[in-house]
């Protein structure tokens, strides 16, 4: 059983808090992704599971077993949590070749070395690296230092893996299939994964479930298209997707019995939302690039507005459209042969719009 649990879990490095009160269930088998800004408590959460750092408070369970509770002043030191970690400083041993690093821990475990030159080279071929094997880690670029850190734990087919950060010296098209690699690995072997990363692209296509944080604060656990489409508030809306979503300013209406919002010289529909003592409170509407329609003639309930820029992405083109004092973001599939100034007309897609409240939660 490898299932994580944090309970009430608080660091403080002196008078900064870096993780607060943080509960959270990292099930067994699963990818979970630690996602957020710099700053907000990934690596420091992703160490305490490790045994690296100390929490301040709380409890930290590995399995069925308790691996750190201030309160029984109990700590499992992190040799002995069986864990298989690959952290940024990736710390390989220098005066080891590349293949003496990767099957350092088979050796420990006395396999046999057959059975350590075939796994190894499995793996190093799995990560593009097996033309490298007989090199020192001096002799490697960072990305290159970075897939046999990587490598050294996946031969050791680790129940859990610790993640933090292990694509970021790699170039965008090698970081692209790494993830797809690491992904099939991880369905092949059935490891926790837990993983770290400030790219909400990396978070979405990679796990199976994704936690928000925010000032060490958690925002949210749930599987990458939940997230996506149903962020729980303002701030995730915003982080998770790029384009960024379109948030506009607005003020809540009644609309029969549910809430409407006007914001922008937009209007959009909440048919769930029913507490109508918020009518005429500030709230904000969202509403992602691809959930808007543009046509280049009047239609009966668009929106009009004007083209601001237009700017193509190669299998898309990202249109900025001026709408009252608002500046939104449009995906397009298809060459509208748009131009600078013309007049279009925006039509929301049904369902797809979301509403923060004033304080940030979403309203539904
Ligand atoms: P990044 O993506 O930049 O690595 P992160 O989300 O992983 O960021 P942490 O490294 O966990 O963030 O840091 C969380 C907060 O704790 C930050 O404000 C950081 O400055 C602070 N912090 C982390 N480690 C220490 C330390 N050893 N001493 C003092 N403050 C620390």
């Amino acid at each position: 059983m490898a299932e994580i649990v944090l309970k009430n879990v608080t660091k403080k490095f002196g008078s900064v808090t870096a993780v607060d009160n943080l509960s959270l269930v990292i099930k067994e088998g699963s990818f979970t992704t630690l996602l957020g800004p710099s700053g907000c408590g990934k690596t420091t959460t992703l160490r305490m599971i490790a045994g690296l750092d100390h929490p301040t408070s709380g409890e930290i369970w590995i399995g069925n077993r308790c691996v750190f509770s201030s309160e029984k002043g109990h700590y499992v030191p992190p040799g002995k949590r069986n864990l298989g970690l690959v952290f940024q400083s990736y710390a390989l041993w220098p005066h080891m070749t590349v293949f003496e690093n990767i099957s350092f821990g088979l050796n420990v475990q006395k396999r046999r070395a057959d059975d350590i030159r075939e796994i190894a080279s499995e793996v190093a071929a799995v990560l593009r690296i097996d033309d490298l094997l007989d090199r020192y880690p001096s002799e490697l670029s960072g990305g290159q230092q970075q897939r046999v850190a990587i490598a050294r734990v996946l031969v050791m087919k680790p129940q859990v893996m610790l993640l933090d950060e292990p694509l970021s010296n790699l170039d965008a098209k090698l970081r692209m299939d790494m993830r797809s690699e690491i992904k099939r690995l991880h369905s092949e072997t059935g490891s926790t994964i837990v993983y770290v990363t400030h790219d909400q692209l990396e978070a979405l296509t990679m796990s199976t479930d994704v936690a928000v944080l925010h000032n060490g604060v958690l925002q949210q656990l749930a599987p990458p298209m939940d997230l996506y489409h149903r962020p729980k508030n303002e701030f995730i809306a915003d982080f998770v997707g790029n384009p960024r979503i379109n948030l506009i300013q607005g003020r809540l209406l009644k609309e029969h019995d549910h809430l409407a919002i006007e914001a922008g010289g937009l209007r959009a529909s909440f048919p769930h939302a029913t507490d109508l003592s918020l009518v005429g409170e500030e709230a904000t509407l969202g509403i992602r690039p691809e959930d808007i329609m543009l046509s280049t003639n009047p239609t009966p309930e668009g929106f009009e507005g004007m083209v601001y820029s237009v700017l193509p992405a190669g299998s898309e083109w990202y249109v900025r459209v001026r709408i009252g004092n608002d500046l939104l973001t449009v995906t397009e599939y298809d060459d509208m042969g748009l131009v600078n100034d013309q007049p279009v007309w925006i039509c929301i897609q049904p369902n797809r719009a979301k509403c923060f409240a004033r304080n940030g939660e979403l309203l539904d």
